[in-house]
């Protein structure tokens, strides 16, 4: 039987909505974005961001950088958003431009502004099991697989990727809903022998067709959160021929990503909320 698909679109239309709510009960606020360089990767979900703010009600303030940037300015900039009263949520869009001390740089995005949860501070609660700031795509995730009620406690969960922001915070969060998981990545033999055995299987790499059907167990829950662009469109990590034998599979486009905004704007209510005193951010 062919796999569910899990339409993060729909869901991401229903968690804008709520945000939309939540923006007209809080009054305004602001998201500030800094982009170093021209990547045009980077431009597009900078747009994206941006677009899906302005619908929700929430002010988006577009900090553009030149590719060649020195750390100074970078550091400069981010350091007026954390002073600036007006914004409630700061970030940076990474990969940075290779000359830039991406960790220095995003370490010093202010905690209780740092809607993507790169800073340490933030990383290190998640780690601890006490999150505050999480990032949008796993955070998107989650509510996407709660949303399908997919069972979590006990099941073997597989991710595929170690990155800070897709593979690692995505563990931590489906460690804390009692899977057991195991975390595979570039240098990870015999891929198959550990996606087999998922339940719950994450693809957060950004190689095309790397997880073929014969690598995927029957029935199981399979989170495509890959994107590769090609002539034909965007594709993902997961080889169309898996929805024969999985039991539910995000789409590519139409599942992680718009999952991905949604949750930045909800991180964003969450950021105002913290700067408000209405939600306490954890002292440390
Ligand atoms: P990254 O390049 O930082 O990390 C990729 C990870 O894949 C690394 O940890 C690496 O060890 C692992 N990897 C590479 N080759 C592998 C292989 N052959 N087998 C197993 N593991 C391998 O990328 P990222 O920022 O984590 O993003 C991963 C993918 O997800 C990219 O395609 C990116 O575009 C996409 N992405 C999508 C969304 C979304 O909203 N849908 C959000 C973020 C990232």
């Amino acid at each position: 039987m062919a796999a569910t698909l899990m339409d993060g679109r729909a869901l991401a239309a229903r968690v804008r909505a709520e945000v939309a709510e939540d923006v007209a009960a809080l009054g305004e606020l602001a998201l500030a974005t800094v982009l170093v360089g021209d990547d045009p990767a980077s431009e597009a979900y900078i747009r994206h961001k941006h677009a899906a703010c302005r619908e929700v009600g929430i002010e988006a303030v577009d900090h553009r950088l030149p590719a060649d940037a020195a750390q100074e300015d970078v550091v400069r900039l981010v350091r007026r958003l954390n002073d600036d009263a007006g914004v409630d949520g700061v970030l940076v869009q990474t990969p940075l431009p290779e000359q830039l001390d991406e960790p220095a740089v995003l370490g010093e995005v202010a905690p209780i502004k740092d809607v993507d949860g790169l800073h340490p501070f933030n990383a290190g609660l998640l780690f601890l099991g006490r999150p505050a700031h999480v990032g949008a795509t796993p955070l998107g995730i989650m509510r996407l697989l709660a949303e399908y009620s997919i069972r979590l406690r006990g099941v073997r969960a597989v991710v595929i990727g170690r990155s800070p922001i897709v593979g690692k915070p995505m563990a931590m969060l489906l460690l804390a809903e009692h899977a057991t998981v195991t975390v595979c990545h570039s240098r990870t033999q015999d891929l198959a022998r550990h996606t087999l055995d998922a339940d719950v299987l994450v693809a957060a790499v950004g190689v095309t067709a790397l997880i073929a059907p014969d690598m995927v167990k029957q029935g199981a829950t399979v989170i495509d959160v890959g994107i590769t662009r090609t002539d034909a469109g965007l594709v993902g990590d997961v080889d169309p021929g898996v929805a024969e034998s999985a039991g539910y599979l995000t789409p590519v486009p139409g599942g992680v990503g718009p999952m991905t905004v949604a949750s930045l704007l909800q991180n964003t209510i969450k950021a105002a909320r913290y700067r408000r005193g209405e939600l306490a951010f954890p002292a440390g």
